[in-house]
């Protein structure tokens, strides 16, 4: 058996849940939403997404994962001594 780690999202057609399967990190059948997976399975579907493999499980539209960084200094709430 394949393990994989699976990644769950809204489809921006439907507006249902949606999966895809990766193989790109661990593969401890895993469960992740978009905004919390590991950068390994964004940029393995995300890759997928543009050779034309990702579709809804629902309404079956083709879609394809746009990735943008955001990046923000956040407080630690702590000066330097
Ligand atoms: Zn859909």
């Amino acid at each position: 058996m394949g393990c994989f780690d699976t990644l769950y999202f809204i489809c921006p057609a439907c507006n249902k849940i949606t999966t895809c399967q990766s193989k790109a990190d661990e593969c401890l059948l895993r469960e992740f939403s978009i905004n919390e997976a590991p950068l390994t399975i964004i940029l393995d579907v995300e890759n997928d997404s543009k050779r034309g493999n990702l579709y809804c499980d629902y309404c079956e539209e083709q879609l394809e994962l746009k990735v943008q960084y955001i990046v923000n200094p956040v407080l630690k709430n702590k000066i330097r001594k």
